[in-house]
């Protein structure tokens, strides 16, 4: 069994070293009890169980203390993929729910999975889904000042559990200052991307990731045998010539976690059991 999670980048221009260290904390408390919930559960319950934590901490810009689009609106994503069925279901640009990880979940069985806009908030409300505010008055302050950021800390868990199943999930508050309907990677198979081989969960700048098809083109070099770093390698090569903004975690079959990121600040932590490693 493993998980690993990541909360995003940190901010360059403003994280102090105070939520940094809080950031750190956060995630080592929400991927220990992720392993715990994992010895009872399936990947997929555990990777929507971490990222509903990651959404529910402040600290992340997904769910509560999501970003704020131009407009002054909050519009979220989340996607979720089980890698034993190769069944991805997400929301795109979802308003007002509190873990838009579960509206996600919640359309696994339909036959029509990834909804967007005012559809996903009426599938959430049909769903019992009630409205929720997830702004905080830092992001409000941030707004007003026009600080659109970059790669501010998108959440994602990748899960192996005992049955050597593999599962993925992410969820976003986007980039902040969008013009609105702007869609982010996270909820496409370039931000979150699973099969039997490998499940790869990413953040940093949604175009990039997009134009580079991150997840999917990792997952598809460990299928086809290529070494989980050098599939990470390759793909982060391909980056370099738009100097591509991104970061990724991944769990292969065999138990082997990996991550990489292409500016080093995503925050980030992983658990086998026995040693609980945080970066960032
Ligand atoms: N990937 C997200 C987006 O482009 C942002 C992030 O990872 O912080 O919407």
């Amino acid at each position: 069994m493993k998980v690993i999670i990541h909360g995003g980048f940190f901010s360059e221009s403003h994280t102090d070293a105070a939520t940094k260290l809080a950031k750190q904390e956060a995630m080592k408390a929400i991927v220990k009890a992720s392993y715990d919930y994992l010895k009872e559960h399936s990947a997929l319950e555990t990777v929507a169980y971490a990222v509903t934590l990651l959404e529910d901490d402040v600290l992340f810009n997904a769910g509560t203390g999501s970003q704020i689009q131009s407009d002054g609106k909050i519009r979220m994503s989340a996607a979720i993929m089980d890698g034993a069925t190769q069944k991805m279901s997400g929301v795109i640009n979802i308003e007002e729910v509190k873990n838009p990880v579960q509206v996600a979940t919640k359309l696994m069985p339909y036959d029509d999975r990834v909804l967007g806009g005012e559809g996903a908030t009426r599938f959430a409300r049909d769903n019992g889904f009630e409205a929720f505010s997830t702004e905080i008055p830092q992001r409000r302050k941030e707004y007003e000042a026009k600080l659109g950021t970059k790669g501010l800390g998108t959440v994602g868990c990748v899960a192996l559990d005992k049955d050597g199943k593999i599962a993925v999930a992410t969820s976003t508050g986007g980039k902040g200052f969008e013009i609105p309907g702007r869609i982010s990677d996270s909820a496409t198979v370039a931000g979150n991307y699973a099969n039997a081989f490998c499940g790869v969960s990413c953040t940093g700048v949604g175009e990039d990731i997009v134009s580079n098809a991150t997840s999917a083109k990792i997952v598809t070099r460990v299928t086809d045998g290529m070494p989980i770093s050098e599939a990470f390698a390759k793909t982060f090569e391909e980056l370099k010539p738009y100097d591509g903004f991104a970061g990724a975690i991944a769990i292969d079959h065999n138990g082997n976690m990996f991550h990489q990121d292409s500016h080093p600040s995503m925050v980030f932590a992983s658990y086998d059991g026995e040693n609980v490693e945080v970066f960032g």
